[in-house]
């Protein structure tokens, strides 16, 4: 069944909805946004990159990267002259290019923090991956340093800007199925050997900080709630020469304020990526629910199960989240996913960590 357009501006806010839709941004005719993409890796070269072509305030205009032959490379596929390109020594330099506006962190996890926060020192706005860091005080020195920038500071949180998602936000929130009793959410991949990913000094923990997190932040945008509990399981099998530093599986129970509550898979040796959100008259389900493309949404209500389809998004997810950050940036207005929104995610993680460590239930607390 096809969805109005009413239904899908309706309940997330008109701006939220125009910004992810592909209206004519405000300010975009006349200025855009410059960003300096830092690391040349697999997320930034094949997603994000590519996606600058869709957007209509933000545009690419410098790299970061510790490998020559990469600045090369996608500077001359980019059209990026050699004064925009940077190496990590001189990455401190951008505070003197009045052409870089924002800076996108796309590195490993423990790398965050420090780029971030050397970023706003220098002057610019940040968008970075997430997890936005690998601990709650990382998070946190972030967000100071952009406040004392006083410039912005986002996270990739891509399903924000994701018509299905923002769809399933709407319908969770206004209890189109009823009142929403229990999610269940799921996201899991088989890790590869020999991957940063594994290795902790790197990113900061396993299954949860990569791909649970979208389990985790699922379920917070569609309560629109912040978990007060969460009881958690970590099943990893240390045998597994992949998992000596970092958890595979671990599922965790979080409760919120309001009596829902989320069962959350998080996996490094399995294949998942769905969540079905259980209200008192049926259920939305997505699956897929966050990959890069073709998600999928099927509703059950009183008793009849349909799949909903709706008309292919003007912009991708990836350009919608580039240019919300450009857009906040020129209307001097607080992105969706603000730093707050990776601490908040952070502070769930560490008290999840904790629950499986200890073997018991633990308060969340803001
Ligand atoms: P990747 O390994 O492909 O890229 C990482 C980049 O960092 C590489 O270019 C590498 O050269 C560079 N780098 C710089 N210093 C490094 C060091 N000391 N060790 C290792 N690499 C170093 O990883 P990726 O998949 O592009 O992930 C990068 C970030 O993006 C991660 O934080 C990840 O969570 C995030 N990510 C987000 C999504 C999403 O859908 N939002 C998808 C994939 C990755």
């Amino acid at each position: 069944m096809a969805h109005s357009r009413r239904e899908l501006i309706g309940g997330i806010g008109l701006g939220l909805a125009l910004a992810g839709a592909g209206a004519p941004a405000a300010f975009g005719a006349t200025r855009r946004i410059g960003y300096a993409v830092v690391g040349l890796g697999s997320y930034a070269t094949r997603q994000i990159m590519p996606n600058f072509a869709g957007c209509e305030t933000a545009r690419l205009v410098a790299l970061v990267s510790g490998t020559p032959a990469k600045l090369d490379q996608y500077g001359a596929q980019y059209n990026i002259p050699k004064t925009h390109r940077y190496s990590y020594a001189d990455f401190d330099r951008i505070r003197d290019n009045p052409d870089i506006d924002a800076v996108y962190i796309i590195l490993p996890n423990s790398m965050h923090a420090e780029y971030s926060i050397r970023a706003a020192q220098a002057g610019k706005h940040v968008m970075c991956e997430k997890p936005m860091a690998v601990s709650v005080a990382e998070c946190q020195a972030m967000i100071a340093a952009s406040r004392k920038a006083g410039k912005k500071l986002m996270i990739g949180y891509r399903s924000r800007f994701e018509q299905y998602n923002r769809l399933a936000i709407d319908l969770a929130r206004s209890g189109h199925v009823g009142p929403t009793r229990l999610i269940t959410a799921e996201h899991g991949f088989p890790a590869q050997p020999g991957i940063w990913r594994l290795d902790r000094p790197m990113s900061g923990g396993g299954s949860l900080m990569d791909i649970g997190i979208y389990s985790l932040n699922a379920a917070r945008y569609l309560t629109g709630e912040e978990p007060v509990e969460v009881s958690a399981v970590d099943s990893t099998d240390r045998n597994d020469p992949r998992f000596k530093t970092v958890e595979d599986r671990i599922t965790f129970m979080l409760r919120f304020p309001s009596g829902i509550v989320a069962n959350c898979v998080s996996s490094y040796s399995s294949s998942h990526n769905g969540y079905r959100v259980i209200g008192t008259q049926g259920y939305i389900d997505m699956e897929p629910a966050t990959p890069y493309q073709g998600q999928s949404m099927s509703i059950r209500k009183d008793g009849v199960t349909a799949p909903r389809v709706l008309p292919a998004a003007p912009k991708t997810q990836f350009a919608g989240q580039l240019d919300h950050l450009a857009e906040c940036i020129l209307a001097d207005t607080t992105p969706i996913v603000a730093g707050e929104e990776g601490l908040a995610d952070m502070r769930a993680i560490e008290a999840i960590y904790r629950s499986a460590a200890e073997r018991r239930a633990v308060a969340i607390r803001a």
